[in-house]
């Protein structure tokens, strides 16, 4: 069983390389701010608590948040592990973590705040499956619809300037601390997230001494053959 958090500033890539991961480790992928979505697209109770907060930027209380992990966990459909993306994201949420699970590697994707600008404002979300695009590595075959289901790509409520300063404000104040947190517990692997999703991909597993992807992704630039061990 492997537990991992993955944390990383906004467009960094952690959904990508979480989904990746979970995809051929059959773990678990958590994605705080994904179920946030899902539920404002929804219209659930949990949606309108959340939807204004979420379009501001802001984070949401830490109690709400505890509670969907909390929840989120207990379901225990998690028999090889899980990989958890957007939490804990300040002290308080990392010692409520801490306390309740073990977890055997924190992944670090570090990107400086001018590339943050980029990647972000290229991103967009499909309204049907919630799959992320991000126009600047691939365009969809059709332009403006999903691939996967042919929905609408829409831009996030969030992806505004604004809301993105707030966001990478509180990423530097309130989640560098968490990284502290974990460094002393000799969890992070810290991996520069700047290059192709497939090398982040490998330099992740290397890091974390797991094998590499068995075949190669699609958009790699020339991924380098066969893929050399296994
Ligand atoms: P990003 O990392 O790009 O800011 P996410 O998709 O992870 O985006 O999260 C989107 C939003 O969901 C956040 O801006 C915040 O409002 C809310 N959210 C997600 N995770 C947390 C958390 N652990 N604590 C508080 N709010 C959260
Ligand atoms: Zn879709």
């Amino acid at each position: 069983m492997r537990k991992y958090v993955i944390m990383g500033v906004q467009g960094s890539g952690k959904g990508t390389q979480a989904m990746l991961l979970a995809a051929d480790l059959d773990l678990v992928h958590i994605s705080v701010g994904d179920i946030f979505r899902w539920n404002v697209q929804h219209h659930t109770k949990l949606g309108a608590q959340v939807r204004r907060t979420m379009a501001g930027g802001e984070l949401v209380g830490d109690d709400l948040v505890e509670g969907v992990v909390k929840t989120r966990l207990a379901d225990h459909d998690w028999n090889f592990g899980f990989i958890i993306d957007g939490f804990p994201r300040n002290e308080r949420q990392a010692e409520f973590f801490l306390e309740s699970y073990d977890i055997d590697g924190v992944i670090h994707l570090e990107m400086p705040d001018s590339e943050v600008r980029r990647r972000v404002m290229a991103r967009r979300l499909c309204a049907g499956c919630g799959m992320d695009y991000n126009l600047l590595a691939s365009t969809p075959s059709t332009a403006g619809r999903c691939d996967v289901c042919g929905g609408e790509l829409v831009t996030r409520e969030d992806d505004t300037e604004e809301a993105l300063a707030v966001r990478l404000r509180d990423y530097h104040q309130k989640t560098n601390p968490v990284l502290d947190i974990f460094r002393r517990k000799e969890y992070v692997v810290t991996v520069d997230a700047r290059p192709g999703r497939d090398i982040v991909q490998k330099e992740i597993r290397e890091r974390l001494g797991l094998p590499p992807l068995p075949a190669a992704g699609q958009d790699g630039p020339a991924a380098g053959g066969a893929a050399a061990g296994r």
